[in-house]
């Protein structure tokens, strides 16, 4: 048996389930990144800029207090605790400077004109009036400090923008790679699903197909995995019934053709003796000449069964289809079987509701009827009666025989259709080699028809056939 597995289901499976951890795992990955970055932007917010932010308010808190005391040190003319304040909030003044230089030194060189004029500033001067820094240069410091507040809350903006947009980002990235991570889910498992549920209805198909009795057919291989290999030893096993059948029909047709010489030369003979060409026969003579014609003709029955059998099964059926008289083909298989039913005083009727023509193969269809007919003569009691009717719509014709017989329990309903089966409670009893409904199925199906029976036990059974009144082109 070639190999056809390429991706073992559990691969496919792993491949999938893979692809989701993938996906789970970049997006998980990215997120959390995403959230140390944010922390560490928020982090440098809070250290830097709201530290640097305060550090300026106060810085300029000090030197706008300090322009009031030197107003306050002008209007009064000399006022000695202006001058301590001042003194003081320089002091403070340059505390805060060197501390905030110390933590954020980058700002050393946009501060030294600061840093230089205070050290200056600070230096003990002579006179009262030394220590009082000039107005002008107060101002300066404090629009030097200004800018740099405001450069502050213009970098505190930026960075809070630029926390905004990473947390948009990182919820967008979230958001999709829940998609993705559904999406995969979704449709991986639809996908998978779908991909093993084909190949393992075609191969149940197969399977059901088998036991329906259909001659065995390959199915299509539609993976390339277990079930792939599955279908792959469901043919293997079809192509071997088709063998074993193709190898018992010939079989069959040999056997039955070597047969039946002999026996068409035992049946001359029989009738040649009967006939009185060899002598006078008598009647204790003839009635065993008459056995021995009644079974030669029941073994060449037999013989012809099969032979059609075989013949059905190497698809040799070939259908001659003509316009056929529903009311005439009744008529003709009841006058044909009347022999038969009179034998055992059973009544034969037919219920046509109107006449009717079809296009069928006249002789098959003829033998189906024969076949139900007389299978309902055989399984009827004595004095019963057999009717046979017919019906049609506008596209089918449906003829149905009822007997009064012992009835087909529903277990063995679909079973009788299959080739040699025969209830274990006629075996023996009753005559037969379980071939005439398999052969009026397959006669049937060849037409485009339908063969069914309804049945309940010990109240007789009803064999329908529906044919198509104009059956497609490509029937049989
Ligand atoms: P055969 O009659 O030669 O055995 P068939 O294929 O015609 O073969 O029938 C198969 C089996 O179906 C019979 O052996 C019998 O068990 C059952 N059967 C067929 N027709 C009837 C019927 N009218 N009533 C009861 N059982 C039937």
């Amino acid at each position: 048996m070639p190999k056809v597995r390429q991706l073992t289901i559990a691969t496919k499976l792993m491949i999938w389930a893979s692809a989701l951890i993938i996906v789970f795992f970049a997006t998980s990955t990215y997120l959390f990144k995403q959230v140390r970055q944010d922390a560490e932007i928020s982090n440098r917010l809070v250290n830097v800029h709201h530290d640097l932010d305060s550090a300026i308010q106060r810085m300029l808190e000090r030197l706008y207090s300090v322009q009031d005391n030197i107003r306050r040190y002008r209007l009064l003319g000399g006022d000695e605790q202006a001058v301590d304040f001042i003194v003081e909030d320089l002091t403070r003044f340059g505390e805060i400077l060197n501390e905030t230089l110390k933590k954020h030194p980058d700002h050393t060189e946009e501060w030294k004109t600061l840093t230089a004029e205070y050290e200056i500033t600070l230096d003990p001067g002579e006179t009262t009036d030394d220590n009082l820094t000039p107005n002008a240069t107060v101002r300066e410091w404090t629009d030097i400090l200004e800018q740099s507040l405001f450069d502050n809350v213009a970098d505190t903006e930026m960075v809070l923008t630029e926390l905004h947009m990473a947390g948009k980002r990182a919820s967008d990235i979230g958001l999709y790679g829940l998609i993705f991570c559904l999406l995969i889910g979704i449709l991986g498992s639809l996908g998978l699903a779908w991909s093993l549920n084909r190949s393992l209805s075609e191969v149940q198909k197969g399977i059901r197909e088998l036991g329906t009795g259909a001659p065995p057919r390959d199915v299509r291989i539609l993976s390339k995995d277990e079930l792939g290999e599955l279908a792959l030893a469901f043919n293997a096993m079809a192509a071997r019934l088709r063998r074993e059948e193709r190898m018992r029909a010939d079989f069959i047709a040999m056997l039955s053709h070597e047969i039946r010489t002999p026996l068409t030369s035992v049946r001359e003979s029989v009738d040649l003796i009967e006939s009185g060409a060899f002598g006078e026969v008598n009647e204790k003579q003839r009635k065993f000449l008459r056995i021995a014609e009644k079974e030669s003709a029941r073994l060449s029955n037999l013989l012809t069964r099969l032979l059609t059998v075989s013949r059905m099964e190497s698809q040799e059926l070939v259908l001659s289809m003509q316009p056929l008289d529903g009311q005439h083909l009744v008529a003709s298989t009841l006058e044909r079987l009347t022999p038969a039913a009179q034998a055992k005083d059973i009544t034969l009727t037919s219920e046509l509701s109107t006449p009717f023509t079809l296009e069928a193969d006249q002789e098959h269809i003829r033998q189906v009827l024969i076949n139900l007919v007389g299978n309902a003569i055989k399984f009827s009691p004595e004095n019963t009666t057999v009717t046979v009717t017919g019906a049609t719509t506008p596209d089918n014709a449906t003829f149905c025989v009822r007997d009064n017989g012992p009835g087909i329990a529903e277990d063995e309903q679909k079973r009788v259709f299959h080739k040699y089966y025969r209830e274990p409670e006629v075996r023996d009893s009753v005559d037969g080699a379980g071939l005439g409904l398999a052969i009026s199925k397959r006669i049937v199906l060849a037409h485009g028809g339908r063969i069914w029976v309804d049945s309940v036990p010990g109240n007789g059974a009803t064999f329908c056939f529906t044919l198509p009144i104009k059956p497609s082109k490509d029937t049989a």
